[in-house]
């Protein structure tokens, strides 16, 4: 692979799929950022809703997409995004992180509802690598670590999930956010000053974690971009807010 300009990484909140039809605070850091950046060569997301045992590559060339939700209106299952993929990327992935490469996985919604903002001409190549469901969020770190040298070779990393992700509390109708504000001020104040280690599992910050990730698998995207963070880069926040009483919209942006 060749040489270039470092490329940011980010985690990006996803939250309910319906906010990809409208113009709002989200969809509109999507498209800024997209706008603003380098043309990446390749994308590579880590999406929640992609979770396997052992990890695996996305490697078709025209990977197509999932619609993997249910309930929704027919305009969400009528959206098209389908950007080419990348075998090469795939295979890269199965060299430097032993991942399995997958001919059949299409994009899911984690990943198109953001890109088809940031990237609305579907031109550039998307790979979707999968979360090791056995894995301990300091492994997931760990991954990430090894994804370095992609972001210095025009791969644009985007994580995909939420920080606080709790849908019973979503839908319900407990009104508080307190506890997702102090989880949220926690987790800022160690993303800004360190340590890092507290991160890696939602429950080491404090008791709100065991709401905040009731499963953890809209939380862990976040440790690949954080684990593919040089030391002392900066890090900032695209995008924040809450949705209902149980989504955090928080987004991180490393670089860039
Ligand atoms: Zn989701």
């Amino acid at each position: 692979m060749s040489g270039g300009t470092q490329l940011p990484a980010v985690f990006w909140a996803h939250g309910n799929p319906l906010l990809t039809l409208s113009d709002n605070p989200y969809s509109r850091a999507w498209r800024a950022l997209g706008a603003r950046l380098q043309k990446p060569r390749a994308i590579l997301v880590v999406s929640a809703h992609w979770v396997t045992d052992g990890v695996s590559a996305m490697s078709a060339e025209q990977p197509g997409m999932l619609h993997d939700f249910g309930g929704f209106p027919q305009v969400l299952y009528d959206l098209r995004y389908e950007p080419p993929g990348d075998p090469a990327l795939a295979a890269w992935l199965g060299t430097h992180l032993g991942a399995r490469t997958d001919g059949h996985r299409g994009l899911d919604h984690g990943a198109w509802t953001i890109l088809r903002h940031m990237y609305p001409q579907a031109d550039v190549p998307v790979v979707q690598m999968s979360l090791d469901g056995t894995l301990p969020g300091a492994a997931h770190y760990a991954l990430g670590t090894r994804l370095r040298p992609l972001r210095a070779d025009g791969v644009l990393i985007i994580g995909s999930g939420n920080v606080i992700h709790n849908l019973s509390l979503y839908y319900g109708h407990r009104t508080s956010r307190q506890w997702m504000q102090v989880f949220e001020d926690r987790l800022r104040t160690h993303l800004a000053h360190g340590p890092i280690q507290p991160l890696f599992e939602p429950a080491d910050l404090g008791p709100e974690g065991a709401l905040a990730a009731p499963t953890p698998e809209h939380y862990w995207p976040l440790l690949y971009v954080l684990g593919s963070r040089e030391d002392n880069e900066p890090l900032s926040f695209p995008a924040a807010g809450f949705e209902g009483g149980g989504i955090s919209m928080l987004s991180v942006l490393v670089g860039g």
